[in-house]
């Protein structure tokens, strides 16, 4: 076989594909002219995939069109295009990538005008209960369903946002297109629209004395039905010292962002961040529980030192006052991973706002000493890619649930080296993560819905499944393979003794391989969009 990136690749950039089980390939144009053959010089196990694999590197070729290669068995790769640059090659991916949030939208009508085919009606206006007081309720609609069910998670969309956010403050003339959404046209760019509406719920999850309430669920996962057909009761659950960290953070941020916009806005933003952050300050303790009686997902995490990190970094950009410095620095005494960009590990959003920072606000050493754990990391990684013929920055080990994840921050990691030192090797080698995600893999699936010839198509995704429409909605990053695969489909068919690459199924029962997030598209929307710039 001979797996490609089945978008495709630029002119004048370096294309590499990779070829497993026999040396001998041929390339060939769409309509099937043979171009040229050549063979690899040797094939070389591979732990990630199980197969014996090389690079075929097809830079020369820089005619733009259409091609797929074949290997001496006959197998056909995808077809893949060759385009001029990296804005005609990935931008339509760029936008459905963004525009999946707009589909994630809880609480309002999709119309059919923004939303095509996948119109659907609003879906969880009611308002939630407390568990320990059912009787009382609380608007909380609005923000965006987080994954394949309907729950809305304070910490997950704060990471949604925070990659969001930072790819907007890096590089916002990538987001000049207009999304066609509700918004478009208000002289806001949209991707800063759509990120409101994520806001705004978020803000409704806080207390007057500035707790945040971890997430509002129904108590049990609702069966494949359209969300305007669940009527489970949605609950709140308590405060946690994670949401208030993560809350104190990405409001801090968004009232700078928002601020030339819309100052009133940025002004409630600031007022809320600074209320999370003085409950931070009054319990200093870790704070997470999650009810027995709630079964949706936990978002289980041990330590809350990495959200009051991020918290730290924002609220010192926000205000300049010196405590915050100070947890800083207390902080910065543990040993984080200080370039996570995870859903749990968020210290590298706090290594984001540092680097990122006008001039003289933090000091040198602050810094230095997160960009020399950005490089590191970057090093780290680049040397893992050079590892092996699919040039993926990952051991055996790290195909976890979520997997597209972390190969997608790896991304991360390895654009913002290359933004704060100018090393071509790191663009490279994020470029090849990008490979490996839109089909340079051993299942040859591209992970992105419609973006590719074999991409996946049966996402763990409740609307896709119930709305009767054979095509997924493009744009959607599959968590991907996962090597403790937990679910009934992806164990019957799967796990016997297949290397780790390979454990996924495109099922739409396989939700710990083939669901969707909000915080598995957003690191895309990231790295898509500093490749285009
Ligand atoms: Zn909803």
């Amino acid at each position: 076989m001979i797996y490609v990136n089945q978008v495709g690749y630029v002119c004048d950039g370096t294309k590499h594909a990779t070829i497993s089980g026999s040396k001998g390939y041929s390339l060939y144009s769409e309509d099937a002219k043979l171009l040229e053959s050549g063979a690899v010089a040797k094939l070389v196990p591979d732990d990630n995939s199980g197969e014996e694999t090389a690079v075929i590197d097809f830079s020369k070729i820089t005619t733009p069109g259409r091609y797929y290669f074949s290997d001496e068995q006959g197998n056909k790769s995808a077809v893949f295009t060759i385009a001029k640059d990296e804005r005609e090659l990935y931008g339509a991916a760029l936008h459905d990538a963004l525009k999946m949030f707009y589909f994630q939208r809880c609480g309002m009508e999709l119309e059919e005008k923004y939303a095509g085919r996948y119109r659907h009606k609003a879906c969880h206006l009611q308002k939630a209960f407390y568990l320990d007081d059912p009787q009382r309720r609380v608007d909380l609609c609005g923000g965006w369903h987080d994954a394949g069910d309907y729950g809305r998670y304070v910490t997950a969309g704060a990471v949604a946002l925070g990659h969001l956010l930072y790819a907007y403050e890096m590089m916002p003339e990538g987001f000049a297109a207009q999304l066609g959404i509700p918004e478009s046209g208000n002289g806001i760019p949209d991707i800063l629209n759509e990120c409101r509406y994520e806001l705004d719920w978020i803000l409704k999850m806080q207390d007057a004395d500035g707790g945040v309430h971890h997430k509002a669920t129904s108590l049990n996962f609702v069966g494949f039905v359209m969300p305007e057909d669940d009527e489970l009761d949605i609950t709140i659950t308590p405060v946690s010292s994670l949401a208030t960290a993560d809350l104190a953070a990405i409001m801090a941020m968004a009232s700078r962002v928002y601020a030339p916009f819309d100052r009133e806005y940025a002004g409630v933003l600031k007022a809320a961040a600074i209320k999370a952050g003085e409950w931070l300050t009054v319990h200093p303790e870790f704070l997470f529980r999650n009810p027995e009686e709630v079964h949706t997902g936990t978002y289980e995490d041990r330590c809350d030192a990495d959200e009051r990190l991020w918290a730290a970094a924002e609220l010192y950009r926000l205000t300049g006052e010196e405590k915050h410095l100070s947890v800083i620095r207390s902080i910065l005494e543990l040993k984080l991973n200080m370039t996570a960009l995870g859903w749990a590990d968020v210290a590298g959003f706090a290594g984001l706002s540092i680097l990122t920072a006008e001039k003289g606000c933090f000091e040198e050493w602050l810094i230095d000493r997160f960009r020399d754990s950005w490089l590191d990391e970057a090093d780290r990684l680049v040397k893992i890619a050079q590892g092996n013929a699919f040039e993926l920055a990952f051991h055996p080990s790290n195909f976890v649930w979520g997997s597209n994840m972390n190969v997608l921050t790896n991304a991360m990691v390895l654009a913002v080296a290359h933004h704060l030192s100018g090393k071509a090797e790191y663009l490279l080698t994020m470029e090849y993560q990008l490979d490996y995600i839109f089909g340079r893999n051993a299942v040859d699936k591209s992970y992105v819905t419609g973006y590719g010839e074999r991409a996946f198509r049966d996402p763990h995704n409740r609307p896709t499944i119930a709305d009767g429409i054979e095509d997924p909605i493009p744009g959607y990053v599959s968590g991907g393979p996962n090597r403790g695969a937990c679910d009934s489909k992806a164990n019957a068919e799967l796990l016997k003794g297949v290397a780790p690459m390979k454990c996924y199924a495109d099922h739409n029962l396989s939700y710990s391989t083939n669901e969707i997030t909000i915080y598995w598209n957003s690191p895309l929307v990231f790295v898509l969009a500093y490749l285009m710039q």
